[in-house]
């Protein structure tokens, strides 16, 4: 496994030496006695090799005896669980549950289970997990109400994989379609536009950074000529803001696109395991009409690795199905070669044991934690959004970048946000919120710096800085 320490070199040297960190000590001294407080400019060159800690060995000659590569890579391991396990509870920004126990499925790292091809058709390679995969398949149709005998899909390596492969039909089907994203879509949308060359045109959001269904409408009206390739974001990254299904499709409808003129990928990377459990939410349903939806498997569900579910109707996939491959005897209707074939096992499983109520009290306490924190950051007088339904409390920026590495949030311009997650409970948030309100108060006493204004970011209803209070 390649380790990706994605950081600056000094803060990498704190990565290393950071013991004190580690214990759990003496956490904010540790942390301010680093006096690194720049913000990360992400530029074209940063990427440049820093040194690496980690350099693979040569074993000595005489290694078997003195066993001295063993105790050294235990010792480096030791080290570096600790760390992650620090980090991992420290993770209020990044949509990933780490509430889970998979050690009954230890064994499985003996095995080299690989499911090349489709789920569907049996190939030559014999240790697979395609009835766990079709398992996993089955219970995500019941979910997403359409018939078994009406789907096709696969466990795919991410969300990531799900959009290139929603989208890549979505184009196949139309070759000259043009896609929609909203501004707010993730990044990978935008990817696949440049890989598969589309055109592709950006929608513009309201404030809670759902898309703006009269600017689309501007947009479609425009290229009425042409079919149309829809990405809806079910939850947005940053502001967890829900795509309307229904108005877009209202809306596509009033400018004159009949079905078989749109195609509709649903990107519900997080909320896709949420919507369903939730009376009030708008369902995320076969039955309206759309094409394509995933999810990822490492975020809501938790996963020690990335993986995801793709779902389509199962005529779509002809649009994919050209190639047979005789090598392996399979058809090639995925993205990837080789696919994870533990990944099936794992979220098998986890839905075998939460089943759809242990998910559905999991949403709802994530749900009653989010209002919480937004209160709480409310009568702290801290500007906050969040969206109905959501579990992502998008906030002021804090100023101290060593507190937002501290707690792993995840931000963008003037605006940081927290996404409650089943692993989360009320004493890391009370934690989190205590530490904010302390440090607020040292960066602002002064009155030499003072609250960033998010009026733009999140609306100036939610903003309580110096100018819109
Ligand atoms: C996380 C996310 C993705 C990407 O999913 P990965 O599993 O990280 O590849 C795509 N879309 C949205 C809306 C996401 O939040």
């Amino acid at each position: 496994m390649v380790l990706s320490t994605v950081v600056c070199g000094s803060t990498n040297l704190a990565f290393e030496l950071d013991h004190n960190h580690t214990n759990g000590t003496n956490v904010v001294t540790a942390k301010k006695e680093q006096s690194y407080n720049v913000r990360k400019e992400i530029a074209l060159g940063w990427n440049k090799h820093t040194p690496c800690s980690l350099d693979i060995k040569e074993p000595e000659v005489n290694d078997e005896l003195t066993g001295a590569t063993e105790a050294y890579m235990a010792d480096v391991l030791a080290r570096y669980t600790d760390r992650w396990l620090e980090r991992t509870k420290h993770n209020l920004g990044y949509q990933l549950n780490s509430d889970f126990n998979y050690d009954a499925l230890g064994p499985l790292q003996r095995l080299s289970i690989n499911n090349a091809g489709d789920p569907f058709i049996a190939g030559n390679y014999g240790v697979h997990s395609r009835d766990f995969e079709v398992g996993v398949l089955d219970w995500f149709a019941r979910l997403w109400e359409i018939n078994k005998n009406e789907y096709w899909g696969y466990v795919t390596s991410g969300g990531t994989e799900g959009n290139l492969h929603g989208l890549l039909i979505g184009r196949e089907m139309f070759p000259d379609g043009i896609l929609y994203a909203s501004k707010e879509a993730h990044y990978s949308v935008f990817k696949v536009a440049r890989m598969y060359r589309m055109n592709c045109v950006k929608v513009e959001t309201l404030a809670s950074g759902v898309i703006d269904c009269r600017d689309l409408k501007k947009c479609l009206l425009n290229n009425k000529d042409k079919p149309a390739i829809m990405n809806m974001a079910i939850g947005t990254t940053v502001k967890g803001a829900i795509d309307d299904i229904d108005l877009v499709v209202q809306t596509l409808e009033e400018c004159g696109f009949p079905r078989n003129r749109f195609y509709i990928h649903c990107d519900a990377a997080l909320f896709g395991l949420m919507l369903p459990f939730l009376n009030q939410a708008p369902h995320i349903t076969f039955k309206k009409p759309i094409d394509s939806v995933c999810v990822s498997g490492h975020k809501f569900v938790g996963t020690p690795m990335p993986c995801g579910v793709q779902m389509i109707r199962i005529e779509h996939i002809n649009a994919l199905a050209r190639t047979n491959v005789e090598y392996i005897a399979t058809m090639d209707t995925t993205i990837m070669g080789s696919r994870n074939g533990q990944a099936p096992v794992f979220l098998w499983y986890a839905l075998n044991r939460k089943g759809y109520n242990g998910l559905k009290k999991e949403v709802q306490n994530c749900l009653i934690l989010a209002r919480y924190l937004k209160d709480r950051l409310r009568e702290a007088g801290v500007s906050v959004m969040l969206n109905e339904l959501s579990n992502t409390v998008v906030f002021e920026r804090p100023q101290d970048e060593e507190f937002i590495r501290y707690w792993q949030l995840s931000c963008q311009g003037n605006i940081a946000h927290v996404i409650v997650m089943p692993n989360m409970t009320k004493k890391t948030l009370d934690t989190f919120l205590d530490e904010l309100v302390e440090e607020r108060w040292i960066w602002f006493k002064d009155g030499k710096n003072q609250p960033p204004c998010v009026a733009s970011d999140i609306g100036k209803e939610n903003c309580v800085c110096p100018l819109h209070i």
